[in-house]
């Protein structure tokens, strides 16, 4: 058991960052963050911000020294770089498992191996386009084009109607390795997030039910409006999951649910997630400071929600050129809770922070708490719109 005033290590310096580094301070540990943006959300909160490259030698060596643990908010850092970490250092998660979520084709291949199902799929590789299989247990159209790497928010990923596009696509895309996806007819999509520790054991958190706009998470509400056979295979899943990897640390799966019943993973992601933020004021322990207590081998805490909850993203969109959103109806709500994650540069499609909506006592579903949520984000839009802050 790792116990504070141990220094843990953080590698990523976004808004999942500053959170566990608010948790962890809040438990007494001290964090020290790798991330090169000097204005990085969570280096700004950090006991110390080393403001180097992923892979800058040095600041590997001043974590390693300094770390009795080190953690990911951010799956994409360079592979050699865990590598070398994890040779002189507890690194929770490891090497192999951010090593399945870095990249499409292993995740695709990980999860087969497992027999989950996921969206049918064919590998595009770097260089030719290939021979379609079509036909009979061929890939359907429309389909998505996703490169295997370094996608998020639904960038690096093409929309494809016809199987012709697909040289274009793959062009557009800069012909890198991408998978290839049948757009299946959505009824929900859904995540669980779930924590595991070294030795084995796990606590999930509720199933959240996501909405997104233009390929980004837009509303997160919880309960989800699934059966409890949804939610129970759901987060059999992501245990399975976990477990397979032998994880540490929070990790989150996403969900399609289609409009034939079938449950289908669409991706893994190894740290905790945007969908996950409900927990912040909804549950009876945070995503993050279950990530604390997951890779310092503290007990888990139980993940019970405690009240209906409805997450709104707040995107760059939302700021006035120049200026700053009124946030005075959002602030006046007792019920609203906002939060920002102080990046200093909106751009559009950018993630600035978001809003969680709590329910009354004696409300058991989230339709009212998701009509409020979407009424401060349309005031919010709107504000913009007639360019009046
Ligand atoms: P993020 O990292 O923000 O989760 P991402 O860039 O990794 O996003 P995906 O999760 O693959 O991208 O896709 C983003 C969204 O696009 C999905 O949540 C879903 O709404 C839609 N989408 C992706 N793939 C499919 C598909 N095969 N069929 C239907 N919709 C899809
Ligand atoms: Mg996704």
């Amino acid at each position: 058991m790792i116990q504070p005033p141990a220094t843990l290590g953080l590698l990523g310096g976004g808004q999942l960052g500053r959170y566990f580094v608010q948790a962890a301070q809040a438990m007494g540990y001290s964090v020290w963050v790798l991330d090169p943006d000097p204005d990085s959300p969570a280096g700004r909160l950090a006991t110390r911000h080393l403001c180097q490259a992923f892979d800058d030698t040095a600041a590997l060596e001043a974590l390693a020294g300094e770390c009795a643990v080190i953690t990911t908010e951010f799956e994409n850092i360079p592979r050699a770089a865990l590598d070398w970490l994890d040779a002189r250092v507890r690194l929770y998660p490891g090497p192999r498992a951010l090593a399945v979520a870095q990249d499409r084709l292993e995740e695709k291949a990980f999860l087969g191996e497992m027999g989950v199902a996921v969206a049918p799929w064919q590998a595009v590789l770097a260089g030719a386009v290939p021979e379609l299989r079509t036909g009979a247990g061929g890939l359907a159209f429309p389909a998505i084009l996703k490169t295997a790497r370094l996608g998020y928010d639904g960038k690096g990923q093409v929309r494809l109607d016809t199987p012709d596009a697909l040289p274009a696509a793959h062009a557009e895309l800069g012909q890198v390795d991408c998978v290839l996806e049948s757009r299946v007819e959505l009824e929900r999509e859904l995540s669980v997030l779930i924590a595991r520790t070294a030795e084995g054991a796990t606590e999930s958190f509720p199933v959240a039910e996501n909405a997104h706009r233009d390929g980004i998470l837009h509303l997160t509400q919880v309960p989800a409006r699934v059966g409890d056979a949804v939610c129970t295979q759901a987060t059999a899943i992501a245990r399975e999951v976990v477990d397979q990897l032998d994880y540490q640390g929070v990790l989150a799966v996403e969900f399609f649910l289609t409009s034939d019943g079938e449950l289908l993973v669409n991706e893994i992601a190894p740290r905790p997630h945007n969908s996950g933020h409900y927990s912040l004021d909804a549950c009876t322990v945070s995503q993050f400071e279950q990530q604390v207590r997951a890779v310092c081998g503290l007990g888990l805490a139980p993940a019970r929600l405690t009240t209906p909850v409805a997450m709104v993203n707040l995107l760059g969109d939302l700021w006035p050129a120049g200026g700053t959103p009124g946030w005075q109806d959002v602030l006046a709500d007792g019920r609203a809770r906002l939060h920002l994650y102080g990046k200093a540069v909106a751009r559009p499609g950018r993630k600035m922070g978001h809003i969680s909506v709590l329910g009354r006592p004696g409300q058991a579903d989230a339709s009212a708490v998701v009509a409020s949520a979407e009424d401060l984000w349309h005031g919010l839009a709107r504000a913009v719109e007639e360019g009046v802050a």
